[in-house]
């Protein structure tokens, strides 16, 4: 099967072969890999493979000037189809059976915390689209309500809707486990360490679990403008649906779906062994320069203007002029992450806002009325 990318002096790439799962952000690290922590040999192989056996067959056809850009085919197509997001498929009563197909540290030795790639295998039985959230029911009993199973937890998901394997049949999740400090002593208590967080972190490929939703409609990427431009602000795993966008975006070969406007990713995480998918971003930055832009605050490594920590707030300040003409222009902007992150972003916002003579309230209701301002925090 021929898909035909652009009309110009085509050019065959073989979907599965070296060069071209070099090129779809496997680049120089034999496959997925993920901030200098490559997937392990073993199931980097084996994924590497899948992608061929399923892909050997595929021709993509493009333009000389796009085989610098060349995209994954993605299927079934039919995910396109539909006019409404899926929604609550499956509900806390009757979860869906998945299986988890692997568990990847994402970040280094240094990074305060652990925070995990975790793929998990639906069958296609659990549809969703780009910036939605599964919940996952935990094992065990709710110890707040003895006899009945544990709360769902919500976590956005960080893959598109084909999935990490391009078939549909998988979800990804970036969750970062939740432990405890006793505030006296300052030693980890385990016994209070986060149940579904630690749960998933600990799954080994082959666990069974149970999920609910797909959940969320706040965070969907609107589409109906392929030249918009999209500013998304993350922290920590608050990146996980901005991935989902971006391999959109710019990984996969999306009938229908041709971006050519400009997304802009500010990421704050700790330092430099916490940040989170920078190997695929840095390779949309190479490839797709005129489309992409990324910013990263390292709150332990960099310093802001006023010689404190850099925070995401602090980088959006430095570029607030941009950003405002943006948002005047009709951007979405979107953020993620952490509730904490919301006040220190909305008070830098509003004494931009004042500087340039606006006020902030009118223009955040408006942003809210136009549907640009788009927030999940957790
Ligand atoms: P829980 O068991 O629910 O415990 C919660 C916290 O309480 C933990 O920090 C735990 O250490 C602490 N605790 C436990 N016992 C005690 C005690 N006795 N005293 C004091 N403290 C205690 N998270 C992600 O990692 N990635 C995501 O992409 C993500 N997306 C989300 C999207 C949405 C829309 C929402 C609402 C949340 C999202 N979350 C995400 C957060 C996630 O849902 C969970 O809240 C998080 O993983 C913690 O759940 P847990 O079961 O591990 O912790």
């Amino acid at each position: 099967m021929a898909r035909a990318l652009g009309a110009q002096a085509p050019l065959s790439v073989q979907i599965g072969s070296d060069a071209s799962l070099r090129k779809h952000g496997f680049e120089g690290h034999n496959n997925l890999s993920f901030h200098r922590r490559s997937w392990n040999s073993t199931s980097l192989e084996l994924k590497k493979r899948n992608v061929q056996l399923k892909y050997q067959n595929e021709v993509v056809c493009m333009s000389v000037q796009q085989a610098s850009k060349k995209k994954v085919a993605v299927q079934p197509l039919e995910l396109e189809n539909a006019k409404e997001p899926p929604l609550n498929l499956y509900k806390p009563k009757e979860p869906y059976t998945a299986t988890i197909v692997s568990v990847e540290r994402l970040v280094g030795p240094k990074a305060p915390g652990e925070t995990c790639h975790i793929v998990i295998d639906h069958g296609g039985n659990v549809p969703y689209w780009e910036g939605q959230s599964y919940g996952i029911i935990p094992p065990g009993e709710n110890p707040k309500k003895p006899g009945s199973p544990q709360n769902v937890r919500l976590y956005s998901i960080a893959s598109t809707r084909y999935g990490d394997s391009f078939d549909g049949k998988t979800a990804s999740l970036c969750v970062r486990r939740a432990v405890y400090y006793d505030p006296e002593t300052g030693k980890e208590d385990p016994s209070k360490s986060g149940v579904c967080s630690n749960f998933l972190c600990d799954a080994k490929p082959g666990d069974k679990i149970q999920i609910t939703g797909p959940s969320g409609k706040i965070m969907l990427l609107p589409e109906d403008n392929p030249n918009a431009t999209h500013i998304m602000i993350a922290t920590g795993t608050g990146v996980a649906p901005f991935r989902g966008y971006l391999r959109r975006l710019f990984m996969e070969s999306v009938p229908n779906y041709h971006f050519g406007g400009l997304a802009w990713l500010f990421l704050g995480v700790a330092n430099t062994d916490s940040l989170l998918y920078d190997d695929e971003f840095t390779n949309y930055l190479r490839e797709h320069p005129d489309n992409f832009r990324y910013d990263k605050a390292l709150s332990r490594e960099h310093k802001s203007k006023k010689g404190g920590k850099m925070y995401v707030q602090d980088k959006i300040e430095e570029y607030s002029d941009e950003i405002f003409k943006l948002l005047d222009g009709g951007a979405h902007i979107y953020f993620c992450g952490l509730k904490g992150m919301m006040p220190g972003i909305q008070d830098t916002l509003k004494r931009v806002a004042e500087e340039r003579g606006e006020s902030w309230d009118a223009k955040l209701s408006q942003l809210k009325k136009n549907k640009q301002w788009h927030v999940e925090v957790y």
